[in-house]
């Protein structure tokens, strides 16, 4: 089985990394509802086995309403036509600020930096413009998304992209912050295009206001028993280099 139970309401596919990562997908909602949300896609080529590890759970892909991106880096949202493929109907809600570049075709924070955007088009074959969506709901952050039978809150939490967003489950302290925290005191990179490290840090110090049991980052190893503290923590530690 690829596709696990985290908790009520949240399954987690992890990614299959490459020599560039593929970020973990989740699946939030109820089974139940028939509401369900994919939050982010993944790297070029995982698609198949995404759509196919939902299948696995006995998901009917009918069921998937939505597909929420945390952010839109590549290694998120690299699979997500191919994805829509299968699930034409589904709506894409990206933070504003990230939703407005996807629809114009800026591609500069899909890839981060030139030199990245340059190895990656020419490896994978991608054409300029391949990352050219149109975004059904821009998100704001301060949003509590009734999706699935759950109230999710969104969160805006730029630094490591400028429209990254946490989504967070209050009732059982649930938090999927993209890539702006992971497990092991690891934070994500502020050095792309549209990266920021003080609001970085600020967006950490917004995440350690929270409540949460239960960490499932983009990337490595997700946590079910989160310390108290963790968040702020991190945040500490890493305070010196987010100056
Ligand atoms: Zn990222
Ligand atoms: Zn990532």
């Amino acid at each position: 089985m690829t596709m696990a139970k985290v908790t009520e309401g949240v399954h987690f596919i992890e990614g299959q990394d490459e020599f560039i990562p593929d970020s973990h997908v989740y699946v939030v909602g109820d089974l139940s509802s028939c509401d369900l949300s994919v939050v982010d896609a993944g790297l070029m080529g995982k698609g198949a086995y995404k759509i196919r590890s939902i299948q696995e759970m006995g998901i009917d892909l009918k069921d998937i309403k939505r597909i929420i991106m945390t952010h839109t880096h590549l290694d998120h949202v690299g699979c997500l036509a191919e994805i829509l493929q299968e699930i034409p109907w589904a709506e894409i809600w990206i933070h504003r600020l990230e939703a407005e570049l996807m629809e114009k075709g800026d591609e500069r924070t899909v890839y981060g930096m030139d030199m990245f955007r340059e190895m990656c088009q020419i490896q994978y074959a991608l054409k300029p413009g391949a990352f050219t969506f149109q975004v059904n709901r821009k998100l704001e952050g301060g949003e509590s998304l009734n999706i699935g039978g759950m109230v999710w809150e969104v969160i805006h939490i730029p630094g490591h992209s400028m429209g990254s967003i946490g989504l967070y489950h209050g009732p059982q302290r649930v938090l999927i912050p993209g890539d702006v925290i992971y497990a092991d005191y690891a934070i994500g990179r502020f050095d792309l295009h549209g990266a920021d490290a003080s609001e970085l840090k600020k967006s950490l110090m917004r995440l350690a206001e929270l409540e949460v049991d239960i960490l499932l980052p983009g990337h490595n190893r997700i946590v079910r028993d989160l310390p108290p503290g963790y968040i702020l923590e991190t945040a500490k530690q890493w305070e010196p280099n987010l100056a």
